[in-house]
């Protein structure tokens, strides 16, 4: 006997899940296939004595939405992390995000009006109108000392192309401001779920089957046990193609994690960047500083950027107009098919925070269960 079940998803990362737990609840029957060896997608953590490592680097739950913050915290209970990195340069400590603190430590000024003044006189003879691209962008709104200590060598090696050749919204992530406020995200809900991340996962797959290590188009190919109404792709739309339009291209990371069982505090913050070309690690978390440093010893991983190609994993898409052109394709392709649906930062190719995700996923839920509206899936705030 076949088993049916209304939605297969594809991968297991928060996507999926949210959209799993959500179908669920709708009375759907849904299957998951993940092809790594565990769930939680790129938000996996794991426990190491008493120390929560991200496995695929600094994962910071932010977001201005109080409705997908009120989401999260239905399946986790989180702390109050505020991130605020450092940066090094040539043996400097400089604060991030940009702000008087580090406008202090470039420039030894103590007042805003100094700091715009000297932004100011720094470009004013560089003639930047719109800014075409990620160097433009990032000169006019910081000058050219903070581009060249704190972005251009960063950038260019996490990107692995000049700062002329990315888009401008890449550098728009990051806050300017002039007070002196450390916190490297604007966003007015910012935490660390308290057991890590692969615990809201679990939450949200409670009671749905899923396959793990078996990627989906073997999956697919070799099993008759199953039928599926609708399929959700969150992997690499264009590797759903089988590439048939061509490649899109991706960035990739190859995280080194250094377990230390005997030292207590290595770098004394969560993270920790490199701004310097010529150092291959754009980043250094010390995961135990997300937790106020609890745990015994401590746990480092450093973040090397690499080209993405097969055999290695797809972090980050490359908006650039020749991907986005090529993803529109890919999109156009998308629309005609039928039953199958795509999602998350691969199957949208878009360079999403874990905020956007659940928001997405959940329109993309309402637009399933039409007669649902999306409000229905928040909390209601009534007294
Ligand atoms: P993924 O997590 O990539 O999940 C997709 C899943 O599908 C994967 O598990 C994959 O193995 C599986 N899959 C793919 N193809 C197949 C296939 N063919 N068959 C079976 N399974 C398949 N966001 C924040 O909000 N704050 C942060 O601080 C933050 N830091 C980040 C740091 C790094 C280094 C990276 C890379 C991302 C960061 N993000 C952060 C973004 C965050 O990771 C994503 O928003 C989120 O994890 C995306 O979820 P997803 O489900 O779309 O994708
Ligand atoms: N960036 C930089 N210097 C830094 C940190 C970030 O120039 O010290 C730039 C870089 O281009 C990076 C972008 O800002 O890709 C966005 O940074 P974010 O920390 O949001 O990157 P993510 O955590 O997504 O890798």
């Amino acid at each position: 006997m076949m088993k049916h079940y209304d939605y297969l998803i594809v991968g297991a990362g928060l996507f999926g899940a949210v959209f799993a737990h959500e179908m669920k609840e709708n009375g759907k029957s849904c299957m998951v296939v993940e092809k790594r060896e565990q769930i939680g997608g790129n938000i996996f953590t794991y426990d190491t004595r008493g120390i929560q490592v991200h496995k695929y680097g600094a994962h910071i739950f932010h977001t201005a939405n109080q409705q997908v913050w009120e989401y999260i915290n239905r399946f986790a209970e989180f702390n109050h992390y505020i991130n605020s990195p450092i940066a090094i340069y040539q043996g400097k400590v400089y604060n991030l995000p940009f702000n008087m603190n580090t406008f202090h430590q470039l420039w030894g000024i103590k007042t805003p009006a100094e700091a715009r003044h000297r932004i100011a006189d720094q470009i004013k003879d560089l003639h930047i109108g719109d800014p075409a691209n990620l160097e433009e962008q990032a000169l006019s709104l910081a000058g050219t000392d903070i581009y060249e200590k704190l972005i251009k060598g960063y950038t260019e090696k996490q990107w692995g192309r000049a700062c002329q050749e990315l888009p401008a919204f890449i550098i728009r992530r990051l806050p300017l401001r002039f007070t002196y406020d450390n916190n490297y995200f604007n966003d007015p809900y910012q935490g660390i779920p308290k057991q890590g991340y692969t615990a809201i996962i679990t939450q949200l797959l409670k009671d749905i089957p899923v396959v793990t290590g078996v990627d989906y188009h073997h999956f697919i190919k070799n099993q008759d046990s199953f039928t599926f109404g609708k399929t959700l792709y969150t992997g690499m739309i264009d590797e759903f193609f089988e590439f048939r339009l061509g490649r899109l291209e991706y960035r990739s990371l190859r995280f080194e994690t250094e377990d230390m069982p005997d030292c207590d505090n290595w770098q004394g913050n969560a993270v920790v960047n490199y701004t310097e070309k010529k150092i291959p690690y754009t980043r250094i978390i010390e995961h135990k500083h997300f937790y106020y440093g609890q745990g015994e010893g401590t746990v480092i991983t450093r973040e090397y950027p690499q080209d993405y190609q097969e055999g290695n994993e797809p972090y980050y898409p490359i908006n650039d107009d020749n991907n986005m052109m090529r993803y529109h394709q890919y999109r156009e392709l998308a629309d005609k098919q039928k039953n199958i649906l795509f999602g998350g930062r691969l199957g949208q190719y878009r360079y999403y925070d874990m905020d956007k995700v659940i928001e997405s996923a959940l329109q993309l839920v309402a637009q399933e269960n039409r007669e649902t509206p999306i409000e229905s899936y928040f909390p209601s705030n009534n007294c």
